[in-house]
Formats: structure tokens, C-alpha cells, sequence
């Protein structure tokens, strides 16, 4: 039984954009069915301030994985395209999460679902947003749209034109 599910996409080294689609490219490759994926959007950081902006989007896919073996799979994409550790809130080929797994709610040391900071990340929420305004928090019961108007994070997240280069500015 494949389960939907909604991962966030970030990057903030190299070519970003790029750096996405071939994350993109490397989860259909593993088991994880992309069905949807919003715009991509330039985003300030959040906790670490004096690095490049990052690009961030959300996918739905569709994926027969059990949760741990998919926060296996985005580790080992993460780790072969290039991140290996480093500062937590640093700089990052690519950074790979689970916001939402279906209706699951697990608590585990190395997985939180759903994602433990997703209604304090603007850069998760807004490209959500697009993909599933009506979707439900499993744990507090807030739509995306709600979550949004409530979280305090006030960093920016701008949504970056199809025929841009999101290479060129910050
Ligand atoms: P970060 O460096 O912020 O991406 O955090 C990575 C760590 O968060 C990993 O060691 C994961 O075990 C843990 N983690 C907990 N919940 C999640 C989640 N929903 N998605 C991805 N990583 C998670």
C-alpha cells in the first residue's frame, strides 16, 4: 500500500536549483513516486544568519516505505550528494525532510512526525501551502493556511519565477 507523503527540499551551496532537481531525480530513482512539486523559493536562513539564501520546495510523492526506511533513503541521498555532517544550521548541498507521512504521528530519537518545526518554518509552509492549503496537522489539527497565519517566523520566502535564474542575486 503506497502512502502519500510530503518531503521539504532545501539547498543553499553550489547550484541550488540544480541541487533540487537532482534530489528530485534521485528520490524517484529510490522508491519515492514524486506526484507534485511546488515553485521553488529563494529563502532567507533561519538561525544562522550570514550565508547564502537557500532554495527550498515541497514534494508530494507516493512512497511503500515505512517511515524509518524513508528517512534512510534521504540520508543516503543527502550523503551522496555531498553532505557530510558539518553545522547543523550551515551550509548544505542539499537538505532533505519529512514533513508528512499520511495521518502518522511517530515520536522517535532520530524521527519526528510530522516534521517537529514544520509550523515555524515559513520556507516549509508556503511551498505546502501551494500543494495542500486544507491539509490537516495530524497532531494539532491546523490546516497549512492556519499554521501559516499563526507561526511567529517573520524570515522571507519569495517565490522564484519559472524562467528566472535563481543562480543570479542572493
Ligand atoms: P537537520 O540537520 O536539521 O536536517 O536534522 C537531521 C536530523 O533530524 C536527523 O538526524 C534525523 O534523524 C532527525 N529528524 C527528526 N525528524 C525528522 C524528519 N521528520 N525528517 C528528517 N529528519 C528528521
Amino acid at each position: 500500500m503506497s502512502k502519500r507523503v510530503f518531503l521539504s527540499l532545501g539547498s543553499n551551496v553550489g547550484d541550488r536549483a540544480a541541487n533540487l532537481r537532482e534530489a528530485l531525480a534521485r528520490l524517484s530513482g529510490a522508491g519515492v513516486g514524486v506526484r507534485r512539486v511546488s515553485s521553488f523559493f529563494r529563502t532567507e536562513p533561519v538561525g544562522f544568519q550570514a550565508q547564502t539564501w537557500f532554495i527550498n520546495c515541497v514534494l508530494e510523492g507516493e512512497t511503500e516505505k515505512m517511515p524509518l526506511r524513508l528517512l534512510n533513503t534521504l540520508q543516503r541521498i543527502e550523503w551522496q550528494m555531498g553532505r557530510r555532517g558539518g553545522r547543523r544550521f550551515g551550509p548544505r548541498a542539499i537538505d532533505l525532510d519529512i514533513l508528512l507521512y499520511e495521518n502518522a504521528v511517530v515520536r522517535l530519537a532520530k524521527l519526528t512526525i510530522p516534521h517537529p518545526r514544520l509550523a515555524e518554518r515559513r520556507f516549509m509552509l508556503i511551498p505546502l501551502r501551494e500543494l495542500a492549503p486544507h491539509l490537516r496537522h495530524p497532531a494539532t489539527q491546523r490546516t497549512v493556511t492556519e499554521m501559516l497565519s499563526e507561526t511567529h517566523d517573520t524570515s522571507q520566502v519569495i517565490r522564484l519565477k519559472e524562467d528566472s535564474n535563481p543562480s543570479e542575486g542572493t
